[in-house]
């Protein structure tokens, strides 16, 4: 590539995410395995740190998500929900560790809380005494689609919370379709003559953006918190991420039961490796697994980028073979 045709690439990068980014978080269709929008992604990720002058700050590498349709109520979220950055590889996770430990200036090891990286779609749902009052999807960070009474469908997601809780909660999360339901679900649709979905991910998104509740309500979802949005104050918090999980846990919120604080790098490559070998065993469909800065005193000190916290990171599994296959037919994605 000569520097004079970089822009043009630049673009033609840019416009074709922002095609997949559409039919991926809006239309529930993706075109393309995440493997190749992943390879594009960091392609674009690379020229714009190469060549900044060429960078545009509307590139989808500064963006979340998609637009909000408008089929539905929009719902400002009070804090943005945002995305994570990826490492594919053990270097990549090494590069990340080093880096949060400079800017921190520490020399010794740091705490990690490890929580698998379930493959459906984000929601935030608000608790008001105790009183699930709203949900809304991640839409493109800042606004999000109100689907309250899609979640309230969902049978794992309480509608009263118990305990201590604080007055107002607002509660992040991942909706998902387990695997086996997935596959009964997708058998069923097949007979039936309707439309079938490519992965559990798409399944879990296209589920949740009904505009009615009942045909949610017919849909094998799942939800698992991961972690607080905005909160009132009377609680007292605890002071690390992991203690945070099981203060939700302790007001009827579900959890990941394969989450795990690990101290030092190493440990956590052993966690990746560890779920990585169990991965065909899950009840559910991974990606990979995201690693928090425990420590809620040095996660604000990272702070945050553009698109995503600088105290967390996916480090993602390589690709699987993207096929499902219902009854002989084969859908590739
Ligand atoms: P992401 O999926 O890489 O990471 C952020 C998301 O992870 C969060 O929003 C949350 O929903 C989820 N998550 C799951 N478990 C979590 C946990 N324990 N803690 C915190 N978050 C957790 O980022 P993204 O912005 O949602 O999506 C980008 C990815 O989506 C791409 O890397 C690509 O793989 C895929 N994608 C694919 C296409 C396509 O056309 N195939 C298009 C757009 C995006």
């Amino acid at each position: 590539m000569t520097e004079a045709s970089i822009p043009q690439r630049m673009q033609e990068l840019a416009q074709l995410l922002q095609r997949y980014n559409q039919e991926y978080y809006e239309l529930d269709q993706p075109s393309v395995p995440d493997a190749e929008y992943d390879r594009l992604f960091r392609q674009l990720q690379q020229l714009e740190a190469d060549y900044p002058q060429y960078a545009d700050s509307n590139s989808p590498t500064q963006k979340v998500g998609g637009k909000a349709l408008s089929a539905f109520q929009q719902v400002t979220h009070e804090t943005p929900m945002l995305s994570l950055d990826n490492a594919f590889e053990e270097d990549e996770f090494s590069a990340f560790y080093q880096r949060i430990r400079e800017r921190l200036d520490l020399t010794s090891e740091l705490e990690f809380c490890c929580e698998p990286k379930l493959d459906g779609a984000a929601v935030s749902i608000l608790y008001e005494q105790g009183k699930l009052i709203r949900a809304a999807t991640r839409g493109d960070g800042q606004t999000g689609e109100d689907i309250t009474e899609n979640v309230k469908t969902i049978r794992n997601v309480p509608l009263q919370l118990s305990g201590d809780y604080p007055q107002r909660l607002e509660v992040r999360g991942e909706v998902f379709m387990p695997i086996k339901a997935f596959e009964s679900y997708n058998q069923h649709a097949l007979e039936r003559g309707d439309k079938v979905f490519a992965n559990p991910r798409n399944a879990a998104a296209g589920s949740l953006r009904q505009l009615d509740s009942k045909v949610t309500a017919q849909r094998p979802l799942h939800f698992y918190a991961y972690s607080m949005g905005v909160v009132s104050t009377e609680v007292n918090l605890a002071d690390s991420h992991a203690g945070r999980l099981q203060q939700l846990q302790s007001w009827g919120l579900p959890i990941s039961d394969e989450i795990k604080v690990v101290e030092g790098a190493s440990a956590v490559t052993a966690y990746y490796q560890d779920i990585l070998s169990r991965r065909p065993q899950l009840r559910y469909e991974i990606d990979g697994v995201v690693l928090k800065v425990n420590s809620i005193a040095l996660q604000d000190n990272l702070g945050f980028v553009s698109r995503a916290p600088r105290w967390a990171i996916a480090w993602k599994f390589p690709a699987q073979e993207e096929m499902t296959t219902i009854h002989g037919v084969d859908f590739q994605v």
